[in-house]
């Protein structure tokens, strides 16, 4: 049973170029919320840093990680691994501080399983359409086609995880997303009934996948 006094664990996810880490980066500026960093064998983009957009690291010592019962979860995603240490969580969850996280379905997964005793809030990202998405991932730093056209046939294996989620929203203009992605925490944590459905997503979701 979680205590008033624990912090939320907030999960975002999204088939990849969604716009989800933009997202999370809003939240945890405007919201205070910790942002867990992951761990990742992933060679760094141009613009990010190691230990504030990931840990960089080796497949060995992620390796020993795993082996060390390090992770909360982890998971293989586009050929590396990816995983979120537990103990730097849990000590702002106890803290009474909320973290998020930009981690897969699988992470999420996992990290449902688990039942911790926090509370823990869902959402799965979506681009407004195919175009968008295909629009946004070629506009990436990294500007590298076969990634693109890799991360593009993953999208309709990805998205179909929709349904595993509490919550999913369309991110077409990010103030509108990001208004919407409070609006539900805030009830979610004060357990006030939101007027969100589900009815529309399902046919969303057929339109980018055809
Ligand atoms: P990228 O390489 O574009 O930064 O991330 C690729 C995918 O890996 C994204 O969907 C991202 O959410 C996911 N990811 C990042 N960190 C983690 C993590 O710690 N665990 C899991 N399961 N997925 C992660």
């Amino acid at each position: 049973m979680s205590s008033t006094k624990d912090g939320t664990m907030i999960i975002l996810s999204s088939p990849s170029g969604a716009g989800k880490t933009t997202l999370v980066k809003l939240l945890s500026k405007k919201k205070n919320y910790h942002i867990s960093i992951s761990h990742t064998t992933r060679k760094p983009r141009q613009n990010e840093t190691d230990g504030k957009d990931y840990f960089f690291t080796d497949e060995k010592k992620f390796k020993d990680l795993i082996n060390k019962g390090e992770f909360l979860e982890y998971a293989k995603v586009f050929n590396n691994f990816y995983g979120t240490a537990l103990p730097p969580v849990q000590s702002k969850l106890n803290k009474g501080e909320d973290v998020i996280f930009d981690i897969d379905w699988q992470g999420t997964q996992q990290i449902k399983d688990k039942k911790l005793k926090y509370k823990l809030i869902t959402f799965f990202v979506l681009p407004p359409s195919k175009e968008v998405l295909f629009e946004r991932l070629s506009n990436r730093d990294m500007k590298d086609k076969v990634i693109v056209e890799e991360r593009m046939k993953e999208f309709n294996k990805d998205v179909l995880h929709w349904k595993n989620y509490d919550y999913v929203v369309i991110n077409d203009k990010l103030e509108d997303c990001f208004n919407e992605i409070c609006s539900l925490i805030k009830s979610k944590k004060n357990e006030i009934k939101d007027n969100y459905s589900s009815s529309f997503i399902e046919e969303h979701v057929n339109k980018l996948i055809t």
